[in-house]
């Protein structure tokens, strides 16, 4: 019963929303992707090109001079923390240092007053828009295959992947454990901390090797939120599990604690997160893939392949579908572009497409329409060119961040430097070779040179103000993400 009322209010609030939608025009845009992905970066990039009437030749309402103007308004649901875009800004801006990274779920609201293209909305529409832009980790979002999988299914599986051998040595401390536990023991509180402790450090180990493995749920245990702690989060796979789990025991206390999270945790984020979006962004750090080689690049292509998957109708879950139906439009980009010379957008582009094709076919993804980009929220580079002998060789030009280095040379975070930052390889198959495997093939290695560069210098006008923060295509994921909205 408390399924079907569960459902039932979604359906309702989905239909409310939509309902409403009519009288007050918004959009709810969903930002998604792992960890430093460049989630805080985009939407920054997005809302301060808008108020600040950026560069955007490719975004069509702002080219034709429609847009009125672009402001901040109160967002909709007191519940969910605020996108900090004033600190990310002063961050970005006043300090040139990176805002701080996506830990939770946040939102805000952007409004854009605008003209229609057409004589006959100019008549009928007030010509307003508002955007919610809701900011999430796609850790979260990788739990959604946990709603229907039992605790006895979820064990088996992660320990099964567990003892694969890229995850074997990572994962050793938490079997050893494990293993001197019994499931049919009784409930005891500090084994559970302790297996938990031990289960989540191996997950975060995952995430932080170089090896770029893939993100395993429960996402709360790489990004807790405001969960931390809590007995929702204290639970762990166990081995050897095949009774029904005898009341009491530890068995019965992990298996109740694995329901709870998903019911109070997992289940009300997509209620009342995910199944009200209409578009989405997944941002994807292809240059770090790029960096490590062929296996990361798999790597990240299974991961793509999860995230679309979340949003595939017919899965058979009132809950998933209802959302997954609604959103029409989803948008993978590739973020960072400025590592790179121009003339290796195109092909950054190409992987993005090649693995985002391949992820739209496993994932079984239909409905919604798919567009792929490779491009840079922020653009802390700009182009040059350096002598070489004969040989001009272009390269970019940027401030790198205190500490970095390539070779020998270090990094003070105060002056510019060129950078030969390497070719992408014309033909997008070759970075897709040798998968599985870590090592890079001396002839069209794939790797390019990376440093990390603080945010660019703005230039004021005389009148003192900012001018907006330069980007690459990100007009283009404009007009895709809400172009048609402001026709
Ligand atoms: P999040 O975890 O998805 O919110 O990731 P962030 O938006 O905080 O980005 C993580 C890091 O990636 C930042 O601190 C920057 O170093 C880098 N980054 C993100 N977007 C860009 C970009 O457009 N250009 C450059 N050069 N670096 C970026």
């Amino acid at each position: 019963l408390t399924t079907f009322t569960d459902e039932a209010r979604i359906a309702l609030d989905t239909l409310s929303g939509r309902a409403t939608g009519l009288f007050s025009p918004s959009l709810r845009l969903g930002v998604t992707g792992l960890s430093r992905a460049g989630k805080t970066v985009f939407i920054t990039a997005f809302v301060h090109n808008l108020i600040h009437g950026g560069r955007l030749p490719l975004f069509e309402a702002q080219k034709s001079g429609r847009i009125a103007r672009a402001f901040l308004e109160e967002q909709p649901d007191d519940a969910v923390p605020r996108f900090q875009y004033e600190d990310h800004v002063a961050a970005l801006v006043d300090q040139r240092i990176w805002p701080d990274s996506t830990r939770a779920i946040s939102e805000l609201r952007l409004t854009i007053e605008f003209e229609s293209a057409s004589g006959w909305n100019r008549m009928f529409s007030a010509g307003k828009l508002s955007i919610d832009l809701v900011d999430y980790p796609g850790e979260w979002l990788l739990d959604l295959p946990l709603l229907g999988k039992s605790y006895d299914d979820f064990s088996r599986e992660a320990l099964e992947l567990a003892r694969l051998p890229v995850r074997a040595d990572l994962s050793e401390a938490w079997r050893e454990l494990a293993a001197t536990v019994k499931p049919e023991a009784d409930a005891d509180e500090m084994t559970a901390r302790k297996l938990a402790e031990t289960f989540s450090a191996y997950l975060k180990a995952c995430k932080d090797d170089e090896r770029a493995l893939s993100t395993l749920p429960p996402g709360r245990f790489l990004m807790p939120g405001d969960l931390e702690g809590s007995p929702a989060l204290t639970f762990a796979p166990l081995p050897g599990l095949g009774q029904r789990a005898r009341p009491g025991s530890l068995h019965a206390m992990m298996e109740r604690r694995y329901e709870a999270y998903k019911t109070h945790v997992v289940k009300p984020f997509f209620r009342e997160h995910i199944a009200r979006l209409d578009r989405q962004i997944v941002l994807i750090d292809a240059m770090q893939a790029l960096n490590a080689g062929p296996g990361a690049i798999a790597d990240l292509e299974r991961a793509v392949t999860e995230i679309l998957a979340c949003f595939r109708p017919g899965r058979g879950n009132l809950l998933t579908d209802l959302f997954s139906r609604r959103i029409d439009r989803i948008l993978v980009a590739a973020t960072k572009a400025d590592h790179l010379h121009h003339e290796s957008h195109d092909r950054l582009q190409s992987i993005v497409r090649r693995l985002t094709d391949r992820a739209v076919a496993r994932a079984n993804l239909s409905g919604a329409e798919v567009d792929v980009l490779a491009l840079a929220a922020v653009r802390a580079t700009r182009e040059g060119t350096v002598k070489q002998g004969r040989d001009t060789l272009p390269v970019i030009i940027g401030t790198p961040i205190d500490g970095e280095a390539i070779g020998k040379e270090r990094f003070d975070g105060n002056s510019e430097t060129a950078i030969f930052p390497g070719d992408l390889p014309e033909k997008a198959d070759v970075v897709f070779q040798d998968f599985g495997t870590n090592h890079r093939q001396d002839a069209n290695d794939p790797t390019i040179r990376f440093v990390r560069f603080r945010p660019p210098r703005l230039e004021r006008t005389t009148e003192g103000v900012t001018l907006s923060l330069p980007h690459i295509r990100l007009d283009r994921a404009l007009q895709f993400l809400i172009g048609d909205h402001l026709a």
